[in-house]
């Protein structure tokens, strides 16, 4: 059995690769705040093993015991591998820095940022025993490279998810068991994500026209293709350790 724990699959990303991975040998845990029941319905057939776990990824203290709570049924001997997701995320606050409310940047950095940690280092704790293959993705963001107007709490938290996971993966060659991790960017997708940015003031987010264009020009990618490659990219050979893998990179 593969166990994949997988955040954000409530739509979007991370629904398309939890219903990708829907298999009968693959137990996926899906965390998000509303419950997935197109999901559970899709699953039915194999076995049942997909679980929707409700969970607000805002609730720092509560990650930890979440992960051990779901790891508590799961013998990590005959276990043939482990997949941790890190894909919720939030872009709001989207104003200037100025017009930001502290409590919408500490919840953008806790989900974006800080939970994605706290879920790796209870997963890479969790599952040092294991003798099997155990990966991390980070969902990512180009935003984490380029800085936007409106976006600034986004931006810095992606940026800090990228070097959190390069310093994991140099942390790892001193390990005897170790992890492999990955930071990946999905690209510009036709999401509720999406469709937030578009609704955006133009006096908060000076780009509003880029976006507005980007999908009247049908130039957003399907979560379906883009979780596909992420699929593909988290069972890779030649997984790219500690790195920032670029979808546009793979379709090329
Ligand atoms: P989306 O459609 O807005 O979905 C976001 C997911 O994250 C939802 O399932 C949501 O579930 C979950 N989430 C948000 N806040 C949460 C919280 N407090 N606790 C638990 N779950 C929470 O986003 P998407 O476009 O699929 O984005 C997926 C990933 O790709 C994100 O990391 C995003 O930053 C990244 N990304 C997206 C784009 C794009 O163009 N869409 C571009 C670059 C990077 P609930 O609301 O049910 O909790």
């Amino acid at each position: 059995m593969k166990y994949f724990i997988i955040t954000g699959t409530s739509r979007g990303l991370g629904e398309d690769v939890a219903r990708q991975l829907i298999a009968e040998d693959h137990q996926i845990f899906c965390i998000a705040r509303q419950q997935n029941q197109k999901l559970l319905e899709m699953a039915q057939n194999q076995a049942n093993r997909l679980i929707n776990v409700a969970f607000d990824l805002n609730e720092l203290t509560e990650v930890e015991s979440m992960l051990e709570g779901l790891f508590a049924g799961i013998d990590l001997e005959s276990a043939e591998g482990f997949y941790l997701i890190n894909n919720a995320g939030t872009l709001d606050p989207i104003k200037p820095v100025g017009k930001a409310e502290s409590a919408a940047v500490i919840r953008n950095i806790n989900v974006n940022q800080l939970a994605p940690m706290l879920l790796t280092s209870a997963f890479v704790r969790l599952t040092n025993t294991a003798r099997c293959q155990r990966r991390v993705v980070n969902v990512s963001s180009g935003a984490g490279r380029k800085p936007y107007e409106g976006w600034s709490s986004y931006c810095a938290a992606k940026a800090a998810i990228d070097m959190f996971t390069r310093c994991v993966a140099l942390e790892s060659k001193l390990e005897e068991n170790p992890i492999e991790i990955l930071a990946f960017g999905p690209g510009v997708m036709d999401t509720a994500m999406q469709a937030g940015i578009r609704s955006t003031n133009i006096d908060d987010f000076v780009q509003l026209q880029k976006f507005l264009d980007l999908k009247r020009n049908g130039k957003l990618l399907t979560t379906e293709l883009v979780a596909g490659v992420l699929i593909k990219l988290l069972f890779a050979d030649d997984f790219p350790q500690g790195e920032y893998i670029d979808v546009y990179s793979l379709m090329a």
